[in-house]
């Protein structure tokens, strides 16, 4: 069927087309939804009014390859700053690595040095991720790691009714004080639910319970 040594050529080249068309079919999904535009004004991060400024494009890093992503855009004035909301829901608000290249970035420089951990994304999924983007998101996952681990040590006492556990990052109702200070989707800007991706993101991921939630309790 294939001269001797052509079948690596041809499996290369598969892939590539595979992801090729993979990437557009997800791209075209996500783009083709609109519910990211939540109207002509939206609370910024630190609760300002921003204004909506229309749809704007951004290539990210996935398993897939580069893709072009198109999203709802907002302006704040007082911030001088914008965001687009769904780069949140993506996992995709901090850099641009989607979270299936995070985790691979993650067990990659858990074990070799960044510069080893780029030429082995480059090899087994054919992404390219310099090792100056490695370093950064390894130490961002290093110090994120760390933090879950203190979190982690010193447990609230389990004396609720409910427990709720996450192991993706679905928002999980807690307690109005692990919350404090974090940024919230609600009207006033503050958040209600709080992220799980703290497990999804760590190098060895295990389920972490993200807290309690008792229906006395006011939220
Ligand atoms: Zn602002």
């Amino acid at each position: 069927m294939f001269a001797d040594g052509d079948f690596e050529a041809v499996e290369q080249a598969a892939r590539i087309a595979a992801l090729r068309a993979a990437n557009g079919l997800v791209a075209h999904h996500i783009n083709a939804d609109h519910s990211d535009m939540q109207g002509t004004r939206l609370a910024c991060d630190h609760g300002h009014d921003a204004r909506y400024a229309g749809r704007r494009s951004r290539t990210v890093t996935t398993v897939l390859g580069p893709m072009t992503l198109v999203r709802a855009w907002y302006h704040c004035e007082t911030c001088n700053a914008g965001f687009a909301p769904r780069d949140r829901g993506l996992g995709i608000d901090a850099g641009p690595l989607s979270p299936g290249v995070l985790r691979m970035v993650g067990y990659a420089a858990g074990e070799y040095s960044f510069a080893t951990s780029s030429r082995m994304i480059d090899v087994m999924a054919a992404l390219r991720v310099d090792a100056k983007t490695v370093e950064r998101h390894a130490e961002a996952l290093g110090r994120e790691v760390a933090e879950d681990e203190r979190n982690v040590v010193e447990p609230e006492p389990m004396d609720a009714p409910t427990l709720y556990v996450g192991l993706d990052g679905t928002g999980i109702p807690v307690r109005k004080s692990e919350t404090e200070g974090r940024k919230g989707k609600q009207a006033d800007g503050l958040a209600k639910t709080r992220l799980s991706e703290r497990s999804d993101k760590r190098v060895y991921g295990n389920p972490t319970v993200m807290g309690t939630q008792d229906p006395k309790c006011p939220s």
